[in-house]
């Protein structure tokens, strides 16, 4: 018993100390991670990633527009006029509608400037071409012989035939950002030097070219959903914010990370931005996901927790359960062994010359020996239902004769122990199919119960009767009762109540388990009714057979 204790003793730490060991690693990495979450947030780390990320598509897209650019102007440029044949300039711009105006300079002062004749009806496009051409006339008077290097260095350096460079001429109240293509004509030599350009239609870069150019970055998957926002690029020029270009999944707000072209179009500005949402929404997002994610982890860490300690508290409550019956059925055996022995040795030395001594010998012996059986058959009983081996041999029966032969052979040790005996048997009781031994068992452990627990008022009454399609047998006693609390627990297996008076009572913890069982396996139940002082009431409920009940509907129609 003190080694049984002992154990139970340093199990307990022991367990907690697994426990502890699993879940402190555990919560330490659910901080962890929320800290790490929070620094993240705090210094807004997932934005820079975004930013960074979005900064890395534009140097992307800017690249591939660039090389569209050039290769666009270098299919233009070798349709070019030589140098010495402004003349051709018409016809030109004739085959190239999407170039507004062209131009050959050849020397300081030797300016051919032409305009899509189309278009000369429209005095804003006549006021622009005006601008365009005294402006880039005295520009390349001035600057010629850099241009000259530039278009050198373009060709040289990098391979490209064109510089591309910005033109802005008054639109209205705005300005209007133009692209032109520089270039060395045909004819132009080291001593006679001649540069040529064209100047792109601003309508068709904004409604074709850039809208083209960006979709081929960022293409419109059609689906936009909150988990997978799709990015959209926009262009527009520095000197206004709204674009004048932009992909299709667009939705018009601003542009979160924007750079400026390098190359190509000077003075031009790539953005990006996303569909309905933003990066701060996203990262806020993330974050709530995230600690909602941490949040479930330690929920269901913390529930873990309490599993396993209520489960190990129940293995230990167990563990003491068994260890008690193991003590209380070794007090069980011995008890009645002593006495048999005792007795029989006795009788065995024939000192005893009484007659009715004898008999009150030979009586004790065989009460012992019952209660030694009785005890022996719970626990064999136990042990295969345990093992899932116990078998029953149901066969018709009259429950009445049965629960009477029963309580005849006990009725002597009954009414011996001063017990007030009341029997009750309906007569009208159908046949029902049960297994005599298991049944007869179920009631004596029952007529036991009450008798062992009945301290001060000794009554034992069993009643036998039909009821709602069901045969009840009922076993009362005005003993000592169960608490309402542990009425639900006095079923299961070891279980005895925590009270004093039923410690000092012998008992394995088996009998109402072993009860519960047998009821159960006849498809029955076994309930109890107790007030503590004021006695319990136990209800067998057997069903009567649905064969039963038809035999019977019959007979009676
Ligand atoms: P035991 O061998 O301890 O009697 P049982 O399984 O038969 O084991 O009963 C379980 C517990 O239920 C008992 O220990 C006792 O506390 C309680 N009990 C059972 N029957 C009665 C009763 N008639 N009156 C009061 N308490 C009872």
């Amino acid at each position: 018993m003190l080694k049984l204790q002992v154990r139970r003793w340093s199990e307990r730490p022991r367990v907690l100390l697994l426990m502890l060991a699993i879940m402190l690693p555990a919560a330490a990495l659910i901080v962890a991670s929320a800290w790490h979450l929070h620094t993240l947030q705090r210094e807004k780390g997932i934005e820079a990633v975004y930013q960074r990320e979005y900064l890395h598509v534009l140097a992307i897209a800017e690249k591939r527009i660039d090389e569209r650019a050039y290769k666009m102007t270098e299919e233009i440029r070798v349709k070019f006029p030589a140098a010495d044949q402004p003349e051709d300039l018409e016809s030109f711009l004739a085959a190239h509608p999407n170039v507004s105006h062209a131009f050959i300079w050849t020397g300081k002062g030797k300016f051919e400037f032409q305009s899509q004749p189309g278009m000369m009806e429209e005095p804003e496009f006549r006021e622009e071409s005006k601008e365009l051409s005294s402006n880039i006339a005295a520009w390349l008077d001035v600057m010629s012989e850099s241009y000259l290097f530039k278009v050198k260095k373009m060709e040289t350096g990098y391979g490209h035939r064109a510089l591309m460079d910005d033109e802005w001429v008054h639109k209205g109240d705005k300005m209007q950002y133009l692209s032109v293509a520089y270039f060395t004509p045909l004819g132009s030599s080291t001593e006679h030097p001649a540069l040529a350009g064209f100047i792109y239609d601003p309508d068709f870069m904004a409604k074709t070219f850039f809208p083209q150019a960006l979709n081929e970055v960022v293409p419109d998957e059609g689906h936009n959903d909150s988990s997978h926002p799709q990015p959209a690029i926009t262009v527009r020029t520095a000197k206004d914010q709204t674009p004048i270009a932009a992909s299709t999944c667009w939705g018009g707000s601003r542009p979160e990370v924007e750079r400026p072209f390098d190359g190509v179009f000077p003075g031009m500005i790539l953005g990006i931005g996303l569909h309905g949402t933003t990066i701060a929404d996203i990262s806020r997002r993330f974050a709530r996901q995230q600690f909602l994610i941490l949040g479930a982890l330690s929920l269901l860490m913390a529930a873990g927790m309490i599993l396993t300690y209520r489960n190990v508290s129940r293995e230990l409550a167990l563990a003491k359960l068994k260890s008690d019956f193991v003590s209380n059925v070794s007090h069980e055996l011995r008890t009645p062994l002593a006495l048999i022995r005792l007795y029989a040795e006795t009788l065995e030395l024939g000192r005893i010359s009484n007659p009715a001594k004898h008999q009150e010998y030979y009586e004790i012996i065989r009460k012992e020996s019952e209660r030694l059986t009785s005890l022996i058959n719970n626990i064999l009983d136990f042990s295969r239902i345990e093992a899932g081996k116990k078998e029953y041999s149901f066969c018709q029966t009259d429950v009445g004769d049965l629960v009477r032969s029963t309580l005849d052979s006990y009725r002597f040790e009954i009414e011996h122990n001063g017990f007030h005996f009341e029997q009750k048997i309906d007569s009208d009781l159908p046949p029902l199919q049960v297994d005599r031994e298991a049944i007869a068992r179920s009631l004596l452990n029952l007529v036991n119960n009450a008798l062992k627990y009945s301290a001060r008022e000794k009554y034992l009454g069993v009643y036998l009767y039909r009821q709602n399609g069901s045969v009840h047998l009922e076993v009362v006693d005005h003993g000592i009762g169960i608490p309402a609390k542990e009425q639900p627990r006095i079923f299961e297996k070891f279980y005895r109540v925590g009270d004093p008076l039923v410690h000092n009572t012998k008992g394995s913890g088996l009998g109402l388990s072993l009860v519960r069982h047998i009821v159960r396996a006849h498809g029955g139940e076994v309930t109890v009714e107790s007030a503590p002082g004021h006695g319990s009431k136990f209800i067998i409920t057997l069903p009567v057979q649905a064969s039963e009940l038809q035999q019977q509907e019959a007979v009676s129609a």
